[in-house]
């Protein structure tokens, strides 16, 4: 949180959780903002949008790209785009469900568990360098088993549904206060309003 990085959106979720901030990705008719793109695209892009604020010198650091989604996992060029990246010298993370295990050749994972949504966690827990946990008002904190916050304690973000409003924060705050293993994260680009 707070570094620059390229941020890579890929369209479609199978998942399809009640809160999802990009449920339009999941129709069949593709959203406005979604461009088919081949890897050699996708990454001639990341380049261009690594570089150009580089130019003007506001910051001096390995480049890093965060893929995303909807759910990256199910994109069939997903090894071919993270290959192409690290063959032009970023680093690259993937946030994920942990629908299906792509953490091959990866650099950074951030896992978001949807505990209520039935389908099987596919990633093993030390292959996870985060996990993240959307705080809705049903949230119900004994999803993270004593085992989960032990094997990843400080590295366990709880973010809150519905755009940072103030009820969840404050949900997020109380769950964090009764144990130090949890940590309270925020999503910066939509305070930040970047798109
Ligand atoms: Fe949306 Fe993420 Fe849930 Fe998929 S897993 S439906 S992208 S919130």
């Amino acid at each position: 949180m707070g570094i620059p990085v390229v941020f890579i959106r890929t369209n479609g979720c199978p998942v399809k959780c009640s809160f999802c901030d990009t449920a339009d990705s999941w129709s069949k008719n593709v959203p406005k903002w979604v461009k088919e793109e081949t890897p050699d695209q996708v990454v001639a892009e990341a380049i261009k949008c690594w570089h150009e604020p580089q130019t003007q010198g506001l910051y001096r650091m390995s480049p890093w790209a965060v893929i995303t989604g909807g759910e990256p996992a199910i994109q069939k060029d997903l090894e071919k785009v993270v290959d192409r990246l690290h063959d032009f010298g970023f680093k690259v993370a993937i946030e994920t469900s942990g629908y299906a295990d792509v953490t091959r050749r990866l650099d950074w994972v951030a896992v978001s568990p949807k505990p209520k949504l039935h389908y099987k966690m596919c990633i093993p827990i030390d292959q996870i360098n985060e996990l993240k946990y959307v705080v809705t008002e049903d949230f119900d904190e004994s999803v993270i088993t004593e085992e989960i916050r032990n094997e990843m304690k400080g590295k366990i973000w709880l973010q809150p549904d519905g755009n940072n409003i103030p009820e969840m924060v404050k949900k997020c705050y109380d769950i964090a206060m009764r144990d130090p293993r949890l940590r309270c994260g925020i999503q910066m680009h939509k305070i930040y309003e970047v798109k």
